[in-house]
């Protein structure tokens, strides 16, 4: 592709620890709302706390994300996100936790890592899930000892074994067809009598002859004496309870946000996921979320891809607002309304300064967070 468009990043951006936005988290929202930013000039941190890509990174083989017909290693397109962010000038911070975020003097936030605290005047959270733990015996003490949440790391250890996969889920079910590329036999136990999973994957599913399901059936508790050795289960009709053997367990039973440095600084729904309007806001002025730890119908690369889009050109619009509350004096309703006369092209009605001055990298501050853009 040629990339006679893209235009080279101010070099002292950031170099303060200021930035324009902080996004935290490098999964497919945030690093599509790194593309977007950088892309827009706008001096850009993203800080991960683990390597890129979040779930989608583990995710053996993706058939549902348009413009790879014939699929894509969750590995291979997260190369190709962070390549396309960071070649328009992200900075991507990767192994750098994010532990607090607070707000700092004249309406920025500092967002503390376990290594820096950096500066932001606008905050993309997009800090992703984690998967759910069962919280049976033995899930702990087995873990990366033959108790897994991830196939797409450790299924070639079960070459010619068998294992057994908890959950009806997409996850459950799409692993549990790539396990069975390594085992003889993937015995997948499911609490229902139907599963969760999408229809192409069932259909995929029961016509493999190495999945083997099991209705009605929870764990009870991981087994084995120095490794894992099979799962006990009850039948939650019958009560009854039964032995799988199984050399590994793979646990997919959802997910939870990774939201827990975020308690009493952004609204949270009961279960811990960010809550923002249709324009990905926060409660908090000046801070955006988007993708898996954010409230919405779905959880799917596509559609976090769309969030990560829309929280980056919020983020540039609410920059661009900013700057002219600070050169006019107006209200930050009435840059914004202004703005959006204009085109967002610059604040000509609202007579103040427009994209390039909020832009800047070196910028002042933003005007206070007491204006809320909501
Ligand atoms: P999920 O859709 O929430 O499914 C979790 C599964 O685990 C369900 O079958 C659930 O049973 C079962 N479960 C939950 N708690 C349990 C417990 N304590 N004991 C036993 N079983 C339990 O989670 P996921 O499969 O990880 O998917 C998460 C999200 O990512 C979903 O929105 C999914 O669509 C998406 N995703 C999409 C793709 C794709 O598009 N290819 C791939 C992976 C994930 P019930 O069914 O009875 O509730």
């Amino acid at each position: 592709m040629a990339l006679e468009f893209i235009l080279p990043q101010d070099p002292h951006a950031g170099a303060s620890g200021t930035f324009d936005v902080v996004i935290v988290g490098a999964g497919p929202s945030g690093l599509t709302a790194g593309i977007y930013c950088a892309r827009g000039r706008l001096s850009t941190v993203i800080l991960e706390r683990n390597t890129a890509g979040g779930q989608m990174a583990l995710t053996e083989r993706i058939e549902n994300y348009p413009g790879f017909p014939e699929g894509i290693p969750g590995f291979d397109l997260t190369e190709k996100m962070k390549k396309q962010a960071t070649q328009f000038g992200a900075d991507l911070r990767e192994i750098t936790t994010v532990a607090a975020m607070e707000p700092a003097e004249g309406g920025l936030w500092s967002v503390i890592t376990d290594q820096e605290t950096v500066t932001g005047k606008v905050i993309i959270l997009a800090p992703g899930v984690v998967p759910k733990t069962v919280g049976v015996p033995g899930e702990a003490e087995f873990l990366g000892r033959g108790v897994s949440y991830c196939a797409t790391c450790d299924g070639a250890l079960y070459r010619g074994k068998q294992v057994a996969v908890i959950g009806g889920g997409d996850s459950a079910v799409e692993e549990g067809l790539f396990l069975t590329k390594f085992a003889d036999a993937v015995h997948v136990i499911h609490r229902r009598d139907e599963l969760r999973a999408n229809k192409i994957a069932q259909e995929r599913a029961f016509a493999n002859r190495k999945m083997h399901f099991i209705w009605d059936s929870v764990p009870r508790v991981i087994r084995g004496e120095t490794k894992v050795e099979g799962v006990e289960i009850q039948n939650v009709k019958t009560k009854a309870l039964s032995m799988v053997p199984a050399d590994g367990v793979f646990i997919y039973v959802g997910q939870l946000p990774n939201t827990g440095f975020l308690v009493n600084v952004v609204e949270l729904d009961q279960w811990g996921y960010i809550v923002t309007d249709e324009l990905m806001r926060t409660s908090q002025p000046g801070v955006f979320a988007c993708g898996d730890a954010k409230i919405g119908p779905i959880k799917q690369i596509a559609w976090a891809v769309g969030e990560g889009a829309l929280a980056g050109i919020q983020a540039e619009k609410y920059l661009d607002s900013m700057a002219c509350v600070q050169a006019t004096g107006a209200s930050a309703s009435a840059c914004e309304a202004g703005l959006s006369e204009a085109g967002g092209d610059g604040a000509a009605s609202a007579g103040g300064a427009g994209a390039e001055g909020a832009a800047s990298a070196g910028g002042e501050p933003a005007a206070s967070g007491d204006e809320s853009p909501s």
